[in-house]
Formats: C-alpha cells, sequence, structure tokens
C-alpha cells in the first residue's frame, strides 16, 4: 500500500478548519499520523458519500423531459425507467456505472451507496450466478476508485395491495430466501472499500411478514438498511388506506428504526413524524436534485434539524453528480419555501455551507455502514483538494471558503480527489475517464438503437 504524507494550510476536522501544522498520514488506505509530508493545497477536506443511487438510471438522464398527452408525474416518469431497465445486460451495466462513478469521483463523491434492484435477466430469468449483476456494479466501483455501499434491494410486489410484479419489474424480483443468499454470496467480499448493506424498495413493494423475516435474519442483523418512503403524495395515500397510518408513521411504528436506518426522500411528513424519524437516529436520505426534478415536494428540513436529525445527499437518477449542486438545491428549495435566507444554518454568524457539508458528511457516513467522512486518524483516507488556483476562492480565507465552494458558480473547484489512499483525480483528471467514456458511448448508443 501507498505511503504518503500530507500537509495543507487548513485541514477539515468535525466542522471546522484545522490549520495545518501538522501533517496528515496515509497508511494501509486510512488516515494516521505524520510528521512532514508534500504540499496537497491550501484547503484539504473529507470527499462525501453518496448515499442513495440507481446507477443505470445515469444513461437515460434528459430522456424523460418531454411533455405527455396527459398529467406528467412521477408515475409516467418510471415508465420510461422501466422500458430503459429493460434492455441492460451486466456489461451495460458496468460501463454505465463505471462513467457514473468516474463522475462522481471528479465531482467529490468518495463513497456510493447503489440502491440495486435490476437484479436478473429479461423477463425475470436469473442469471446463472445471481450476483452478476451486483458483480458488475463493483467492479465498477473499482475501476473508478470510489467505496461502494451495495444495497441490493428486496422488492417483491406492485402494490400495497400485495398485487404481483408486471412484466418489467420481473428483473426485480426475489423472495427473502434467495435474496438472503445473495446477501450470503456477497457477504465474505466486503473490504475496506466494500461494504455491503439491504434495502426494502418501499413498503408497497416489501410486505410487512417479508420485512419481518429478512430483518430477523442472522445475516440483515447488523447490515445498514435503506428504504424509500414518503416521496410520493399517493404513496402516502395508498399507505393509508391499506394500513391506516402514513408511510413514515408505519415504519416508526412496525421496524426497529434506528441508526442503521436510512429513509430516503421522506418528503411527505407530518411535525409529528419529523420529530420521531429525527429523534429515531435514522438518517433522512435527501435526494434534491431528483426530487425536483421529478416533483415530488420538499422535505421539512428546518425541523428536522431542530430536533436533531441526521441527513445526507443522494444523486439517485442522477440528472445531476454533484454534491455542490444537490447541497445548493438542498438549501435553495427552503429559502423558495419559506422565503428566508440561510436555512441550514443553525447558530448566529454560522455558515450555511459548513453547516450542510458536515452534516451531509456525518449523515452520508452512518448510511455507508463505512469509516468514511472524516479526515481523522484511522478513517479510511479519502479526501478532496480545492483548486486555490481559482478566481472563484480569491480573497476567500477559512470562514467562507465552503460557502463560496458550494455558492459561488458552476466552475468545478474538486481539483484532486483521494479515495482508499490513492489519488483518483489529479489536476481534474481521472486517470481512466477516457476510456470509461468511450466504453459508455458504445452502450448508450447501443440501448437508444434497440
Ligand atoms: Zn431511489
Amino acid at each position: 500500500m501507498t505511503h504518503v504524507a500530507l500537509t495543507a494550510d487548513f485541514f477539515w476536522q468535525d466542522g471546522a478548519w484545522r490549520a495545518g501544522d501538522r501533517a496528515l498520514g496515509v497508511s494501509a488506505g486510512r488516515f494516521a499520523a505524520a510528521a512532514h509530508g508534500e504540499r496537497a493545497g491550501r484547503f484539504v477536506l473529507p470527499g462525501m458519500p453518496n448515499l442513495h443511487s440507481h446507477a443505470f438510471q445515469r444513461a437515460m438522464a434528459g430522456l424523460a423531459e418531454r411533455r405527455g398527452p396527459g398529467e406528467d408525474s412521477f408515475w409516467t416518469w418510471r415508465e420510461t425507467m422501466y422500458a430503459f431497465a429493460e434492455a441492460i445486460d451486466p456489461d451495460d451495466l458496468k460501463a454505465i456505472a463505471t462513467q457514473l462513478y468516474v463522475e462522481m469521483v471528479k465531482a467529490g463523491y468518495t463513497q456510493v451507496c447503489e440502491f440495486h434492484y435490476l437484479h436478473h435477466g429479461p423477463r425475470g430469468v436469473p442469471y446463472a450466478d445471481p450476483a452478476t449483476m451486483s458483480l458488475a456494479l463493483m467492479e465498477a466501483a473499482k475501476e473508478a476508485g470510489i467505496g461502494l455501499t451495495l444495497l441490493p434491494v428486496l422488492y417483491m410486489t406492485g402494490g400495497f395491495d400485495g398485487r404481483p410484479l408486471t412484466e418489467r419489474q420481473q428483473r426485480f424480483r426475489h423472495d427473502v430466501g434467495a435474496f438472503v443468499r445473495l446477501l450470503e454470496r456477497l457477504a465474505p467480499l466486503q473490504n475496506d472499500m466494500f461494504t455491503l448493506g439491504i434495502a426494502l424498495h418501499s413498503l408497497r413493494a416489501v410486505p410487512e411478514d417479508a420485512m419481518r423475516a429478512l430483518l430477523a435474519t442472522g445475516i440483515a442483523r447488523d447490515l445498514p438498511v435503506h428504504i424509500h418512503v414518503a416521496e410520493q403524495i399517493g404513496e402516502v395515500q395508498d399507505c393509508l388506506a391499506a394500513r391506516g397510518a402514513r408511510p413514515v408513521e408505519w415504519l416508526l411504528d412496525h421496524a426497529d428504526v434506528d441508526a442503521r436506518w436510512t429513509l430516503v426522500h421522506a418528503t411527505h411528513m407530518t411535525p409529528h413524524e419529523t420529530d420521531r424519524l429525527a429523534k429515531s437516529g435514522a438518517v433522512a436520505g435527501i435526494c434534491p436534485t431528483t426530487e425536483a426534478n421529478l416533483g415530488d415536494g420538499l422535505f421539512p428540513l428546518a425541523a428536522f434539524i431542530d430536533a436533531g436529525g441526521t441527513f445526507g445527499i443522494g444523486s439517485d437518477s442522477h440528472i445531476s453528480v454533484s454534491p455542490v449542486e444537490e447541497l445548493r438545491w438542498l438549501e435553495y428549495g427552503q429559502r423558495l419555501l419559506t422565503r428566508h435566507r440561510n436555512v441550514a444554518a443553525r447558530v448566529p454568524e454560522g455558515s450555511v455551507g459548513t453547516a450542510l457539508w458536515q452534516r451531509a458528511l456525518d449523515g452520508g457516513a452512518r448510511a455507508s455502514g463505512a469509516a468514511v467522512g472524516s479526515l481523522f486518524e484511522g478513517s479510511r483516507a479519502d479526501l478532496l483538494v480545492l483548486d486555490d488556483r481559482s478566481p472563484l476562492l480569491a480573497a476567500r480565507d477559512e470562514a467562507d471558503v465552503i460557502d463560496s465552494f458550494l455558492f459561488a458558480g458552476n466552475t468545478p473547484l474538486v481539483r484532486d480527489v483521494m479515495v482508499g489512499g490513492e489519488w483518483r483525480v489529479r489536476d481534474f483528471a481521472h486517470a481512466a475517464e477516457a476510456s470509461v467514456a468511450s466504453a459508455y458511448r458504445g452502450v448508450v448508443e447501443k440501448l437508444a438503437a434497440a
């Protein structure tokens, strides 16, 4: 393993800049003590975990933006997505995911939680190795040099009434037994760059008894658990009709929701649900650009923060691949809603950028189940070096550099990226990006012609 040691004017530690009077060492892929080092730049901060991704959707970004004959909604978008998902084979998935993950690393994401439901071949015929699609995602993460939390998704029914999956949804289907066998196949492969978790697709896709059966298995007991919840008003209405409770409320009442859990979206909550979710210790997985793109609604951020809630960010459908844009829109949505400024900051004179970056690091690290999200010794050695030659950072000192990073335009400021102790991006370039983009282009052209 590479042994390096770095210096900088400032290192980000727990929501504040620490003057770089000590070097930051790297040993066996993790941060360690060091006395001297090579200068990395002025500002070095932890890489951001991306807590929600459906990698294959990267290739359909921009293809669902035309008005249809009726009212366009999440559900019409989903039809476009299903048609697209039908055609993807393991090599396609690997090429698409590698391109996406390279984009993520260049943007400053150093860990991705992949909410993976495209398990089987067309019409639901399993591959000879049921982990084939999972392995394609693992290879993609390895090639791009991003840490992966793989969340195989349990997806069983097409609605709260237990209706069977449609033909297009057959690629997603498991029963609990087959799903546990997939987890058992993947668990031994874990290492510093690969963490296994589990996902329940949603309350409408996993019957209550199946949820209980899975969560009671030995293998599921300690893994991170993610679930889509309360993204859409229609889902809230269906859940109320079928189970007599709103989705977040029902989940809090029927599962031991704690810090192991990530509730993705959790957009539509009452004040009481918001408070209960915050106090549960679970992470709210907010995906601002996708939620905006799909017309989902706005997360109750201020109330959730006031109640002590933990959140992180995800790029979900990948219509944008940038922690800067996710955090910016998380804040801007709240400003538009409340007609106030600086919503995420909690103390007078507090920096919004600092609050957002640190909270998303904490929530993202918790959601990913990996030792990431900080520059402390023992954490995996993931870091970003900001471009101190950029005009956007001229005359910015440590008090306002994060605000300028998040709120001062669209020129990338992430110059160098280290993940797991290895430089993956130097001077804005990823070593594999040309070949990865070429493979991606080939796959997208093939899919478009199909
Ligand atoms: Zn999702």
